[in-house]
């Protein structure tokens, strides 16, 4: 295969298809990798190289990486929200397998940038007792207790990364995502993260005339979330920076489950009772502190919730409208 700008893992799903389009934008070549097929994509970019591949496969990732490439980024990983991870421990592990390979890959065939993707559930969970939260630290990934399953296999893939650069000179970056949404990305099925979710439950009520809809647990717990935009921006700063340490990309904008709910219903003139009913909950709160991105990007994101909202509500009421008329999933 032909050297390329940039190649992306994942790129069938939520944030590669976002981050193909920003890469695209710039002018750069693309490839785009993802086990899924091309109709399943939330994007399908025609100006990029759309390839279907399993990453999970040696072969596969010395394939793509033929001919080298500009960056690297690794998004490909089995995962959802908490209703998926909570559930799915060893595919999530198994994630480690595309994490190795395109590693090996890049090491083998050059790359001046490997980006991965980390995540918030690397932090120690008795971090995050509280709904009060204090944000989370880099730091306060050690010592490691990490969300099980998923968790350990980011912490051990963001460190494989961290090697790589000490001992093969690799340039790798890792980002540790928090709570990532925006449209072009999972809203049912039950790999969806929370406004994702929040947006189909206020649609489907709207769409049926409901005037009730359910919530796990007592909605107390808080989190931030992170619009796509903002994910993307950040994506690329860091990738293209000199910080060589994991840095949280993540709102720092915490908002209790239930008042998710209410800004979503605000955005769609409504007003719904909430059953809560017992599910999986995650960390009761949980935060992301933006003192070192700042210092070290001189950015951090600041994309207000209602904004971000705004526009996934609008996608994923098109969405469950679609489905609802018998119409296949809008790009
Ligand atoms: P996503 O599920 O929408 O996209 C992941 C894509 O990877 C999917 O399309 C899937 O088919 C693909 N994939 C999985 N295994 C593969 C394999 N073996 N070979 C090829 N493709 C494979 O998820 P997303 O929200 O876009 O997340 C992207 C990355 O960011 C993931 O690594 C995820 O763990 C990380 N992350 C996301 C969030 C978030 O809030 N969305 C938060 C923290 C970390």
């Amino acid at each position: 295969m032909a050297h390329v700008d940039a190649v992306v893992t994942g790129a069938g799903g939520f944030i590669g298809g976002h981050l193909t389009a920003a890469l695209l934008a710039e002018g750069r070549t693309v490839r785009a990798v993802d086990r899924k097929p091309h109709q399943e994509w939330y994007q399908l970019h025609p100006g990029a190289q759309n390839l279907v591949r399993d990453l999970s496969l040696r072969e596969s990732c010395q394939e793509v990486m033929a001919g080298g490439a500009g960056e690297v980024y690794h998004l490909a990983a089995d995962m959802g929200g908490m209703g998926f991870i909570e559930s799915n421990k060893a595919a999530c592990m198994l994630s480690v397998l595309s994490s190795t390979h395109m590693l090996l890959a890049a090491r083998d065939h050059g790359a001046d940038r490997y980006f991965y993707s980390s995540s918030a559930c690397v932090y120690a969970a008795d971090k995050q007792t509280e709904a009060a939260v204090l944000p989370l630290r880099e730091e306060d990934a050690y010592p490691a207790l990490p969300e099980d399953g998923y968790g350990w296999e980011k912490l051990f893939s963001e460190r494989m990364a961290r090697h790589f650069l000490e001992d093969y000179g690799i340039a790798t970056r890792t980002a540790r995502y928090h709570n990532v949404y925006g449209p072009y990305g999972t809203w049912d099925g039950g790999r969806e993260k929370a406004p994702a979710a929040a947006c189909r439950k206020v649609a489907t009520a709207v769409l049926t005339g409901a005037d009730a809809i359910e919530i796990w647990g007592d909605g107390e717990q808080t989190r931030s979330f992170t619009y796509i935009d903002d994910c993307t921006t950040g994506t690329l700063r860091l990738t293209r920076s000199a910080v060589t340490e994991p840095l949280n990309i993540g709102s720092d904008q915490l908002v209790t489950v239930n008042q998710l709910y209410g800004l979503v219903e605000e955005i769609a003139g409504v007003r719904l009772e909430h059953r809560h009913i017992p599910g999986p909950l995650g960390v009761r709160g949980r935060n992301s502190d933006n003192t070192r991105i700042t210092k070290e990007l001189d950015w951090a994101p600041s994309i207000p919730l209602l904004t971000g909202l705004e526009q996934t509500y609008r996608w994923v009421y098109d969405q469950v409208r679609a489905r609802r008329d018998g119409r296949p999933h809008q790009r």
